[in-house]
């Protein structure tokens, strides 16, 4: 299933958040979210009161789509992450972060996520010299991320221009010159930038 990417900008007024789906304008004054800092529709502007399930609820959606993922998935990774040892809501976070797609944004191959996930599905993207088309990989540990030597085109090539400008993942590391990435460290909580509070995505699942 695909999903339009036409609306998205609402998604961010929505989640109060710039969630960077639309690659450079993301980093421009034309962001919606900038000029509109307030959620979409006719009450967009009135302070309302939230109770704490909808707080819940909105964060839960504003994870699932920062990372692109659909509800049935999103359910899958929470439930994988309650049966592993550690903080649940941390686990997910960290799973999330790990997936290839997410790995080959914060590489800079992608001018976002999504256009991310399209290299991935198109299998544009190669991990240890084998073919990967799978946006759901969570990647290891000295794992190599390369881009086909095919695919190394303009859109691609623009977007490395865009990442050079931001701020590098500790947990990786960038080769432009072979268009190659190195999973150097596995990532840990405080690598997460974006601001979740992981613990009502729990919260809500455990209702
Ligand atoms: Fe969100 Fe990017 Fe649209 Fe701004 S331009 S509202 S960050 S998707």
């Amino acid at each position: 299933m695909s999903r339009s990417i036409k609306h998205v900008c609402k998604l961010c007024r929505r989640e109060n958040l710039k969630l960077f789906l639309k690659g450079d304008r993301c980093f421009t004054d034309k962001c919606s979210f900038e000029r509109r800092p307030y959620p979409p529709g006719q009450h967009g502007q009135s302070r309302m009161k939230f109770s704490e399930y909808a707080l819940q609820l909105r964060e839960k959606q504003k994870v699932k789509r920062l990372y692109g993922i659909f509800e049935k998935q999103f359910r899958r990774y929470f439930k994988e992450s309650e049966q592993q040892k550690g903080v649940t809501g941390t686990t997910l976070l960290l799973k999330l972060e790990r997936r290839l797609d997410n790995v080959v944004f914060l590489l800079g191959y992608a001018a976002s996520r999504n256009e991310a996930k399209q290299l991935v599905k198109h299998s544009h993207v190669m991990v240890n010299g084998r073919k990967a088309n799978m946006p759901s990989y969570e990647v290891k540990k000295g794992d190599v991320i390369e881009i086909h030597e095919k695919s190394r085109g303009t859109k691609v090539q623009a977007a490395i221009e865009s990442a050079k400008r931001r701020e590098a993942s500790r947990w990786l590391e960038a080769q432009y010159g072979d268009f190659k990435g190195m999973v150097k460290d596995l990532p840990a909580r405080d690598d997460v930038t974006t601001p979740i509070e992981e613990h009502m995505v729990v919260e809500y699942y455990s209702r």
